[in-house]
């Protein structure tokens, strides 16, 4: 890698988004919504102006939450290419490849469960209850992370609430964080200002770019045991018709897969199949 990071990826989610504390601003309430994609886009161009600064030359952004049109295009730095739309085979990390220097994530949370976790959840917060990469449990980004680092791309900078930032040191001990609310349960919030949050998204990100080549890429070891538990025992019974579905028990199924994109493939296919499960 060169000294600058020239080709950075950000994958930005909602619920970790500055002053986002309910599902009625992801998407839920119509006119909460509105308000709930301007903070966003204000949390991603802070981000963005962070990576200009520090050198990059491209940048591309993967809306990555819901159905993946929150963004509005004209509302985004006219320097980055905006990914959007779904379903799409890299889902929340369309668009990451090799040749990628660095991987930012913008407005992530912590996985189900998590103790003061902002609208906490895995991936589907209606049908995955846990999901285990070899073993351990797993959210967003650690599932998200592993694959920028399957293509050597380094993960060095998450925005989001305390909680999704401790989940994220967890896995990449080094990354640079930028802390824009503190909860006080799953849906409130002590929050900083939308403008002192970007200033800080800002700085942060240029911290980190500067730092991305003493950040290692997180890897998981292949093969990948993925093991994931859902809601209901009728969501583990569909998934269960795919060959490669062992069943471990009422709500819990388990794959191997040789390697990491494969698995997370096999592992989104049992999500989408675990959704339509209940619909009857
Ligand atoms: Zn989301």
């Amino acid at each position: 890698m060169s000294d600058k990071p020239r080709k950075v990826f950000i994958s930005i989610d909602m619920e970790g988004i500055t002053g986002i504390v309910d599902w009625a601003q992801v998407g839920r309430d119509p006119h909460e919504y509105e308000v709930g994609r301007k903070l966003m886009v204000g949390d991603l161009n802070a981000a963005i102006e962070g990576a200009l600064e520090a050198g990059a030359e491209e940048v591309v952004v993967s809306d990555a939450h819901g159905r993946m049109r929150n963004l509005q295009p004209e509302e985004v730095h006219e320097a980055a290419y905006l990914i959007r739309g779904s379903p799409k085979p890299g889902s929340m990390m369309e668009g990451i490849g090799e040749g990628f220097d660095a991987a930012l994530y913008v407005g992530y949370h912590s996985m189900k469960g998590t103790e003061n976790g902002i609208l906490c959840h895995t991936i589907s917060g209606r049908a995955v209850d846990a999901i285990y990469i070899n073993g351990r449990e797993t959210g967003e980004f650690g599932l998200n992370s592993a694959l920028a680092g399957w293509y050597g791309v380094p993960s060095v900078f998450v925005s989001g609430d305390a909680a999704v930032a401790a989940e994220a040191r967890s896995f990449v001990p080094n990354i640079k964080a930028a802390i824009v609310k503190w909860a006080v349960g799953r849906y409130a919030a002590k929050c900083l200002h939308p403008k002192k949050a970007r200033a800080l998204i800002k700085k942060t990100v240029t911290e980190a770019l500067a730092d991305a080549g003493n950040i290692k890429p997180y890897r998981v070891e292949e093969p990948v045991e993925v093991k994931i538990r859902y809601a209901t025992s009728t969501m583990a019974d569909v998934v269960s018709i795919l060959p490669y579905i062992e069943r471990v028990d009422g709500r819990t199924v388990k794959a191997v897969f040789s390697s990491y994109p494969e698995a997370l493939r096999g592992l989104r296919a049992t999500i989408y199949l675990a959704g339509a499960a209940e619909n009857r």
